[in-house]
């Protein structure tokens, strides 16, 4: 993205790329042919929550490997590519663990794997072969390094674990757990295999229906090679996946509000009452323009955020104000826009119902608004630069 914040340009370029437009479009298509609202509803109700075949297509359209480096079977693309693709998805709702592995698995192992184990991992999450989620949450929901208290303790030949994790993605059909765990003065990452010994695993009944799991890990033992970055100095790189995954995440709800904020434009110009289009009563109008200021306002510092990231920048401000702003205009967005369909966006064959929930389970993950609000005012009293 060619986009020169701050400083040296007169108006802000949030245009993608050539590259980048050629993957939206393609991933459009895609998503349009293949993920409407009845695959949606038919998927939701399996129990892996996702089309086999569907993923094996989307390692062949680059989507697993996008920011894992062609050495390593990828596409070598960067942050905001991968943003610019997750907008997409979430406008689609694509069911399916692709944001669970690629935050979970690939990005993780960029961060903080050995050469070992990205020479392991990351080729056979490029080639769709490895799904990988994040083990990190546990009975108090929140984001913190003092909520880890899954155990690992040290054993000759490796690490043995004991604890539970909550809210697990797609746990139920994950190859390996990149899971956050205590290790004597710290927080220590471990890939998991999530099928060995002592795992198991409770499927969460969720607003939206989707793939959320309760992990319980009993004497699972797990090698030495298995640690991901520096044991008891885990949790810098935590921060840092999430700090990431929160931007990606405000890329998918980007994704969905504008997907909303379209179908309700294209709604209110065909429904006659009274005999005009309601989009031409005032009423509607202003409806219409507080939805575009809410998406118009997330986007901004979403890509702000992505794009610092992408640039090695500090962004954890960025991506906490995005995030406070996502949760509120998504919601906004879905409220608004059934305001605005009235009778027809309540029944079950109408997809906004799906949008609504969505906007309501992404508002909780990787920060819901008051947890955002802290972030933004520890970056600031930490001395983040403001404008
Ligand atoms: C980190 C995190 C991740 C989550 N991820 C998911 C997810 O992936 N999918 C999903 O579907 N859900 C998710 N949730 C939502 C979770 O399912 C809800 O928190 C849960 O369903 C709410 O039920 P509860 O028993 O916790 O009730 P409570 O949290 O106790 O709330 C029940 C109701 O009471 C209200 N209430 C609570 N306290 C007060 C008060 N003091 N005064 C007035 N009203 C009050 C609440 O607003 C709510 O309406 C997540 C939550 C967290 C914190």
């Amino acid at each position: 993205m060619a986009f020169k914040p701050r400083s040296g340009r007169t108006a802000m370029d949030y245009s993608f790329t050539e590259q980048q437009q050629m993957l939206k479009k393609a991933a459009r298509d895609f998503l349009t042919a293949r993920c409407d609202k009845h695959f949606i509803d038919r998927i939701t109700k399996t129990e892996s929550g996702f089309d086999n075949g569907m993923w094996k297509e989307m390692a062949d359209l680059g989507w697993q490997g996008l920011i894992i480096p062609e050495a390593h079977g990828g596409t070598g693309g960067d942050f905001l590519d991968l943003c610019a693709l997750l907008e997409e998805t979430g406008g689609a709702l694509l069911p399916a663990p692709l944001f669970a592995t690629v935050i979970g698995g690939a990005l993780p192992l960029m961060l903080g794997g050995s050469k070992a184990q990205q020479e392991r991992f990351l080729p056979r999450i490029a080639g769709g072969e490895a799904i990988f989620a994040l083990a990190l949450l546990e009975g108090d929901a929140t984001y913190a390094q003092e909520a880890i208290k899954l155990e690992a303790k040290a054993a000759k030949d490796g690490y043995v674990l004991n604890g539970a994790k909550l809210f697990v993605p797609y746990a139920g059909s994950a190859d390996y757990l990149t899971c956050a765990a205590r290790t004597g003065t710290g927080v220590s990452l471990f890939i998991v295999d999530a099928r060995a010994q002592g795992v198991s695993h409770t499927p969460l009944v969720t607003m939206g229906g989707e793939k959320k799991y309760e992990v319980t890990f009993t004497n699972v033992a797990v090698a030495r090679d298995r640690l991901l970055g520096e044991r008891d100095r885990g949790w810098p790189l935590i921060e840092k996946i999430l700090e990431r995954a929160t931007a990606a995440k405000c890329a998918e709800m980007l994704g969905g509000m504008q997907h909303v904020l379209d179908f309700t434009i294209e709604y209110v110009k065909q429904r006659v009452q009274f005999g005009r289009p309601i989009g031409s009563f005032q009423a509607v109008q202003h409806h219409c323009a507080n939805i575009v200021m809410g998406i118009e306002l997330a986007r901004g510092i979403t890509w702000e955020a992505a794009w610092r990231i992408s640039a090695g920048k500090p962004a954890a401000m960025e991506a906490a104000m995005a995030k406070q702003l996502a949760n509120e205009a998504y919601l906004r967005t879905t409220v608004v826009a059934h305001q605005v369909h009235g009778g027809i966006g309540l029944i079950r064959e109408h997809p906004l119902y799906l949008y609504y929930r969505e906007a309501r389970t992404a508002a909780y993950a990787y920060g819901d608004t008051a947890h955002s609000a802290d972030r933004v005012a520890a970056a600031v009293a930490a001395g983040a630069p403001i404008w």
